[in-house]
């Protein structure tokens, strides 16, 4: 009998996505990098990074700003930078975390 095999192709990433997880349900979270116009609290605009957790068998998110307060308080600035390795550290967590509870199927495909 001759041996086939068929290669399976992972589908493709939308762009901008750097990592996928599996839920338990099915489903898969998407880790994706943006750059997103931020208004500060004393109205300056600005374009910092966001790693965004998008599940897409429920509606959860998790947004991870690159950016904090150096105090927590407003103080006229908010513009520390986070590395971005410890951003994508923590948004791995929460889909790590998310991936192994969530149930909810995605919806098939008409
Ligand atoms: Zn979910």
């Amino acid at each position: 009998m001759p041996y086939s095999a068929e290669i399976i192709e992972p589908t493709a990433w939308p762009e901008g996505v750097i990592a996928r997880y599996l839920t338990v349900g099915g489903g898969t979270i998407d880790l994706a990098l943006k750059q997103i116009r931020h208004t500060f609290p004393d109205g300056i605009l600005g374009t910092r990074g966001l790693t965004s957790a998008t599940c897409t068998g429920c509606p959860a998110t998790g947004d991870f700003p690159h950016w904090r307060s150096r105090t927590g308080v407003w103080a006229g600035t908010w513009d520390e930078d986070i590395p971005a390795e410890e951003v994508e550290a923590d948004a791995r967590a929460w889909a790590q975390a998310h991936a192994e509870t969530c149930r909810a199927m995605p919806r098939p495909a008409a």
